[in-house]
C-alpha cells in the first residue's frame, strides 16, 4: 500500500498525458491538484495514528499541503475555466507562500510543546509573518516595473528557491537532530519531500517553466512521495544517537533561524513596501524578544521543578523505608563531612552503635510484624534523645542504629546514649525473653579529637568494640570505648 498508491496515481497521470496529447496541460493542472489531496489525506492518516504529541507535527503538515493545493487550484482555475495561458496569477502565489508557513513552525517550534504553550503561538506568528513578507516581497519585486518582465522572473525564481532551499535544510536539520521514532518519521517525510520538491520546482523555474505545464507537473513526484512515507508503518523504536551538544544547538537555533530570516526579509522589502516593511522589522524583534523570555522562563520553571524532583529523590534514597530516619547510603556519604566538619570547628566527634538486644528471639516469639513495629518505636525513641542540629541517627542495618554527635566529647556523648537507652526502656515494649521483661537496647560510645589524617571509620569500629563489650557484660548498657580519644570506660 505504501507504494502501490503513489506509483498507481503517478501512472495514471502519465497514461492519461500519453493517451490524451490535446487535453495535456488540463490532465497536468488537475494532477497537481489531485495528488497533492490525496498525499493530504494520507498524511491526515497518518497523523490519527501518532499519539498526540506527534499528531500536530503531522496535520500541520497536512495543512501545509493543502495550502500548496489551494495555490494549485487557483491555477487550474485561471487556466482552464479563465482560459488564461501559463501565467503567474496572485493569489496561486500566496497559497505556495503561505505553504511554507505551517512548515517553518515545524522546524522552529520544541518537538513536545502543546498548543496551549505561549511558545508555539508567537513561533506561529514569527512564522505567519516570514510567509507574508517573503510573499510580499517576492510579488513586489515581480511587479515593481508593472507587468512581469524576464529580469523580475529571474528574480522571483531565485527568491523562490531560496525559500525552498531554506524549508528543506531546516527540516533537514530537525531530522538529523531528532530524539524518538516518532520525531524521526515526521522529519524524515517533511525533510525528503522538501527536498525533492526543492530540487523539482528549481528544475522547473530555472529550465523547463517555459515549456510549459506537461513537465511542470512532475512536481506531483514529491506529493507521492509524502504518501509512501505518510502510510509506511511506524519506524522501529530508537535511543537517541544524537550527541547532545547537536540537539541543543539545533534546539536553540531553529527559532531564532525564523525571526532572523524575517528581519532579513524584511529590511529588504522596506524599499518597496514600506509599511510592510516596517512592521516585519518589528514583529520579527518584538516576536524575538518575547520567544527568548518565554524560552528563559520556561528554562528557569524547568530548573526549579528538576530541582525539587532531585530533591525529593535524595530523600527517598537517604531515607530508611520502614523507620524514616536516615540509611546507610546517608552515613556513607555524610560521615566524612562531618568528619571534616569537626575537624575544622575543632570538636570532638562522637559515634554511638545501638543495638536491640535480643532482637531475634523477639522476632521468634511475637513475628515480624511486631519486630518491625518495635524498630519503629525504637528508632523514634531513639531520634527523640537527639536534640542538636548536629546529632544525626542512622538505622545502620538490620536492628543496629548509629548515632553522630558532631560536637560531643566522651562525658556529652554518654549523657545521650544514655539518655536513648532510657528512651526506650520508658517505651516498655514487652520482651519476654529479656532479663528485664521488656525491650532495651545496648550502646557502645566511642569519641575522639578531630584530627587529619585518621578516618572517621575508625570511630564506627571503636563504637563497635564497645558495644561489643556491652553485649558481653549483660546487654541493656552503654559503655564507653577505651582509647579514642577518651580514657576512661564507663558503665551506666
Ligand atoms: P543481641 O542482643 O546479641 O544483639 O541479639 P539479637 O538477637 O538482637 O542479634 P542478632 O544479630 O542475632 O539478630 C538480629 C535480628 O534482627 C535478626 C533479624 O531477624 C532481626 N531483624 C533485622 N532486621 C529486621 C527488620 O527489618 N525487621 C524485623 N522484624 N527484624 C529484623
Ligand atoms: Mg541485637
Ligand atoms: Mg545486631
Amino acid at each position: 500500500m505504501p507504494l502501490v498508491l503513489p506509483l498507481a496515481v503517478l501512472l495514471i497521470q502519465a497514461l492519461l498525458m500519453g493517451l490524451m496529447p490535446a487535453d495535456i496541460p488540463t490532465i497536468a493542472y488537475l494532477a497537481m491538484v489531485i495528488v497533492p489531496v490525496l498525499s493530504g489525506v494520507c498524511v491526515l492518516l497518518r497523523a490519527y495514528r501518532e499519539a498526540k504529541h506527534a499528531r500536530s507535527g503531522w496535520l500541520l503538515l497536512a495543512f501545509a499541503i493543502f495550502i500548496w493545493t489551494g495555490g494549485a487550484a487557483a491555477n487550474l482555475w485561471h487556466e482552464w475555466v479563465l482560459g488564461r495561458q501559463n501565467d503567474m496569477y496572485r493569489e496561486a502565489m500566496l497559497a505556495f507562500h503561505l505553504s511554507a508557513v505551517p512548515l517553518l513552525l515545524l522546524i522552529a517550534t520544541p518537538w513536545r510543546a502543546g498548543w496551549s504553550e505561549p511558545i508555539r503561538w508567537v513561533d506561529a506568528g514569527l512564522s505567519l509573518a516570514l510567509g507574508v513578507s517573503y510573499f510580499l516581497l517576492t510579488w513586489q519585486s515581480l511587479t515593481a516595473r508593472g507587468a512581469p518582465d524576464e529580469a523580475s522572473v529571474a528574480v522571483m525564481v531565485w527568491l523562490v528557491d531560496a525559500q525552498n532551499l531554506f524549508v528543506a535544510a531546516g527540516a533537514v536539520v530537525r531530522w538529523r537532530a531528532a530524539q524518538e521514532r516518532a520525531e524521526r518519521d515526521l522529519f524524515t517525510a517533511v525533510a525528503t519531500h522538501s527536498v525533492v520538491y526543492m530540487v523539482l520546482a528549481g528544475l522547473n523555474n530555472h529550465w523547463v517553466a517555459a515549456q510549459g505545464p506537461e513537465i511542470s507537473s512532475a512536481i506531483t513526484v514529491a506529493f507521492a512521495l509524502l504518501m509512501t512515507l505518510a502510510l509506511r508503518p511506524a519506524g522501529p523504536m530508537m535511543l537517541s544517537q544524537v550527541p547532545l551538544r547537536v540537539v541543543l544547538m539545533v534546539r536553540s537555533l531553529s527559532p531564532v533561524m525564523i525571526a532572523g530570516a524575517l528581519l532579513g526579509v524584511s529590511l529588504v522589502l522596506v524599499p518597496f513596501d514600506y509599511p510592510a516593511g516596517v512592521v516585519g522589522v518589528l514583529v520579527s524583534v518584538l516576536g524575538y524578544a518575547l520567544r527568548n523570555t518565554l524560552a528563559q522562563a520556561s528554562t528557569l520553571a524547568n530548573g526549579e521543578l528538576l530541582r525539587r524532583e532531585h530533591d525529593a529523590l535524595q530523600s527517598v534514597a537517604f531515607t530508611d523505608a520502614l523507620t524514616g530516619v536516615a540509611n546507610r547510603h546517608w552515613l556513607d556519604r555524610s560521615l566524612n563531612e562531618a568528619w571534616r566538619r569537626a575537624l575544622r570547628e575543632r570538636h570532638s566527634m562522637s559515634v554511638l552503635m545501638i543495638d536491640i538486644d535480643h532482637f531475634k528471639l523477639l522476632n521468634d516469639r511475637y513475628g515480624h510484624t511486631t519486630g518491625d513495629h518495635c524498630l519503629r518505636e525504637v528508632a523514634e525513641a531513639l531520634s527523640s534523645a537527639l536534640v542538636r542540629p548536629g546529632d544525626h541517627l542512622v538505622r545502620y542495618g538490620g536492628e543496629e542504629f548509629l548515632a553522630i554527635l558532631e560536637d560531643a566529647d566522651a562525658n556529652g556523648a554518654l549523657v545521650v546514649a544514655e539518655r536513648m537507652r532510657q528512651a526506650v526502656a520508658a517505651l516498655r515494649l514487652e520482651h519476654m525473653d529479656s532479663a528485664s521483661g521488656l525491650l532495651s537496647v545496648s550502646i557502645g560510645v566511642a569519641s575522639a579529637m578531630a584530627v587529619s589524617g585518621r578516618a572517621p571509620i575508625t570511630l564506627v569500629e571503636a563504637a563497635d568494640k564497645a558495644l561489643y563489650d556491652a553485649k558481653c557484660q549483660g546487654r541493656d548498657r552503654v559503655i564507653v570505648a577505651a582509647g579514642a580519644g577518651s580514657a576512661d570506660t564507663k558503665q551506666a
